[in-house]
């Protein structure tokens, strides 16, 4: 029996594991497969958070792992070879990408008698089956969260137990960062390729003591959450998207009847409609969910590359926008408020398709996810669900003013303001004029006047929608 281990990366509450060991008799080939193609894709953050909770893994399963590199299909093959398997198991994915792929894996390997089951999900409640009380898919969160509440939330299993791991043939961890040729967009230029340093707390020990941390703070999310300045959420996105932990595990610990608890709930139910989401709209990961968005006038010339860049760099002059992308330059995370801020800020204000900005966040973020961050970038450019509308454009001087009042977020991360008191840390130009120089960038637009100009945009593209709509509609 092999169990193909993907975004499932741990022992503990692994159902699909359970039924390899159980269909396996005990013998169990833990593999994990370096895609190449899928690889090429994944940053430098990404892949070295995946190679340390590979090692992880690896670890726990006393150096028993088997990590093949090579295309799926072909590597299980061999390994059902050299260890006489005829089984696969593994987590259901319902990512596009990973969709596709396990349906080409299933029938190669039918095809050398092989049979392929996919099992579980990494979600509470398996994408695809929140509907409508008419039975259609849900477009909006608050329809979505309360068929969510009404499904039957099952609890976490403890680690699996009296698993022979049967080892064969394997590559080191290491191949994973180091050898894949990774595919760069042009527009990123020189932006840098290092690799953050992230939290240390990796695999499924890491994410247990990040849990037991955050167990201690949930009551007060409510109030902390949107404040990057204060250790206020949970940090367990990475975790939760390399499945090192489950979210069944996070909902089991953190329940209770606070506010806190009840609104961190919520943002776990925003990871799954995302996915759901995505099931039904796969082209909604790079295509606008709202059609008539998909008109919105953007720039592409080399000035619009510049501006993406200077945006990417952290360098807009803009101090909360600059202290996210830096902060997600140097540690591939970046707090929830900050990152609506700074996509709102390259949408509405640098007039850039926010599908730069996504595949940014995508080559930088150790949580990188497809759902979640092409969906976000949806809602915060205006184009996606709930989409708060287009016209509602974050101010980022207020938005700093508001959840940054002290400038701790901002002194932390742009270092030219490190000395600079609030509230004029938070202003645009902050250390010129008022202040003796720091070095710190004068801003590289007007925000009123860029405002101005989204919203011309704006009407350009809902005009245009309409006024092709009403043609279609009399041809
Ligand atoms: C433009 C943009 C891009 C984003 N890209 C990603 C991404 O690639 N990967 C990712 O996991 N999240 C993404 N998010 C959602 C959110 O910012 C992160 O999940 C959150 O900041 C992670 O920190 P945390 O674990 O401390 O969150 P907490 O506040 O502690 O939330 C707990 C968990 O709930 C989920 N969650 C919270 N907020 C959201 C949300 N708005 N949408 C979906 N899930 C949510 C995450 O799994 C998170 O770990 C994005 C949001 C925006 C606006």
């Amino acid at each position: 029996m092999i169990f193909w281990f993907r975004r499932d990366l741990r022992l503990s509450d692994n159902r699909a594991l359970v039924e390899a060991a159980r269909r396996g008799d005990g013998d169990v080939v833990a593999v994990f497969v370096i895609d190449p193609q899928l690889a090429a894709s994944v940053g430098p953050a990404r892949g070295a958070y995946l190679s340390e909770t590979l090692r992880a893994l690896d670890a726990s399963l006393e150096g028993q792992l088997v990590l093949r590199r090579g295309e799926p299909s072909a590597e299980l093959a061999q390994v059902a070879r050299a260890t006489g398997a005829r089984q696969v198991i593994a987590t259901e994915d319902f990512a596009p990408a990973g969709r596709s792929r396990d349906a080409r894996v299933r029938s190669a390997l039918a095809s050398a008698g092989i049979t392929t089951t996919f099992f579980d999900s990494a979600y509470v409640v398996r994408p695809g089956t929140v509907r409508t009380k008419t039975g259609t898919p849900c477009k909006v969160f608050t329809s979505f969260r309360r068929g969510w509440e009404n499904e039957e939330f099952t609890e976490p299993l403890g680690r699996v137990a009296g698993v022979n791991w049967v080892r064969t043939q394997s590559v080191d961890v290491s191949e994973l960062s180091d050898v894949v040729a990774r595919r760069r967009p042009e527009y990123f230029g020189a932006l840098p390729d290092d690799v953050p340093h992230f939290d240390s707390r990796v695999g499924e020990t890491g994410a247990g003591a990040i849990l037991q941390d955050f167990v201690t703070r949930v009551g007060s999310y409510d109030e902390t959450r949107n404040l990057p300045g204060v250790t206020g959420t949970s940090r367990l996105s990475a975790h939760l998207r390399f499945g090192t932990l489950h979210p069944r595990q996070v909902l089991a610990a953190t329940n209770g009847s606070t506010h806190g608890a009840e609104v961190f709930r919520a943002e776990i139910c925003w990871r799954e409609f995302y996915a759901d989401v995505l099931l039904h709209h796969p082209d909604s990961t790079w295509r606008e969910l709202q059609p008539a968005m998909a008109h919105l006038r953007v720039d592409r010339d080399d000035a619009a590359i510049e501006r993406f860049q200077r945006w990417a760099r952290g360098e807009t002059g803009y101090p909360l926008v600059d202290a996210g992308m830096r902060q997600l330059l140097a540690e591939g995370w970046m707090h929830n408020r900050v990152r609506m801020v700074c996509a709102s800020f390259l949408v509405k204000h640098l007039h850039l398709d926010w599908r730069w900005g996504a595949q940014w966040f995508m080559w930088r973020l150790i949580d990188g996810d497809v759902a979640s961050n092409q969906h976000g970038w949806q809602w915060s450019a205006g184009t996606g669900t709930d989409a708060s509308p287009f016209h509602r454009i974050f101010n980022p001087t207020l938005q700093a003013e508001r959840f940054d009042p002290e400038g701790r977020y901002v002194r932390q991360y742009v270092t030219e303001l490190a000395t600079v008191a609030a509230p004029q840390c938070l202003q645009p130009g902050a250390g010129d004029g008022l202040f003796a120089p720091t070095g710190y960038v004068a801003p590289m637009i007007d925000a009123a006047t860029e405002r101005d100009d989204a919203l011309v945009r704006f009407r350009e593209a809902r005009e245009f929608a309409r006024t092709t709509s009403r043609e279609d509609g009399g041809s």
